[in-house]
């Protein structure tokens, strides 16, 4: 197992934003976290990656603690908002960021994943909204970190664009990395995971395959809660 949430708890003043979260991130497989606006997705991503901490349950991250520098290091994250200055390049970004790493990607095949060959030498001031992503998506992957994390990715994605992503992921789930990905979207979890867990209220409802979480959330006892 690479990373593990049990009974993870995180309050922001009065609101609970996760009450009691247990999930499993393992090696070679894609977990999506899925659920709607407010669910507790981010929080547990937050938690996982050592950029919050639990105001009680336990974390663990390769076999340590997430807040730990030296073990983030093996970890890659894209989040949904990423501030870069905006007078380096594009390139330059990721070259900068490989160096954090010890075993980085060569930097062509990072620009080649992220779908960034073309606009390597922009700045990234000039770049779109969906473009400024990818740079956000190569800055995870450039240094081959075993665990991914990737907090709502294609949200405002073209279709195409998004399947394109899809296609990375999977490759990078085939060569070994573990990935959990947040999602509003059940289409992408059913596209995309291994497992899925379904939160809401800050709780995981429900955990399975994309397939039983698809019949789960046909019936009614789910559809009562998560509405
Ligand atoms: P989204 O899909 O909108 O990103 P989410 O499932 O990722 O939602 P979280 O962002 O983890 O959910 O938020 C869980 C709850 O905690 C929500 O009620 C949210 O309003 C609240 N919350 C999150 N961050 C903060 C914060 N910094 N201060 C106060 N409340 C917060």
């Amino acid at each position: 197992m690479l990373a593990c949430l049990r009974g993870a708890q995180k309050r922001y003043g009065a609101v609970q934003a996760l009450a009691g979260v247990d999930l499993d991130v393992r090696a070679g497989e894609v977990l999506a976290v899925l659920g709607a606006n407010g669910a507790g997705k981010t929080t547990a991503l937050g938690l996982l990656t050592g950029r919050l901490t639990a105001d009680g349950g336990e974390v663990e991250l390769l076999g340590g603690d997430p807040t730990d520098p030296a073990i983030r290091r093996g970890i890659g994250v894209m989040l949904q908002e990423g501030n870069l200055p905006d007078t380096l390049r594009v390139a330059e970004h990721v070259r900068l960021y490989s160096s954090y790493y010890p075993d980085p990607r060569p930097l062509a095949e990072s620009l080649a994943l992220a779908g960034l060959t073309e606009i390597a030498q922009r700045p990234y001031s000039a770049l779109s909204g969906g473009q400024q992503r990818r740079v956000q998506f190569a800055l995870a992957i450039c240094g081959r970190a075993p665990l991914l994390f990737v907090d709502e990715p294609t949200v405002g994605l073209d279709v195409e664009s998004r399947r394109n992503f899809w296609a990375v992921l999977r490759q990078l789930r085939d060569e070994g990395t573990g990935i959990v990905l947040t999602t509003h979207y059940l289409e992408e979890a059913d596209a995309l995971a291994d497992r899925v867990a379904l939160m809401a209220a800050g709780q995981v409802l429900a955990e399975d395959t994309p397939t039983g979480i698809k019949s789960r959330a046909a019936g009614k006892r789910l559809r009562a809660r998560t509405h």
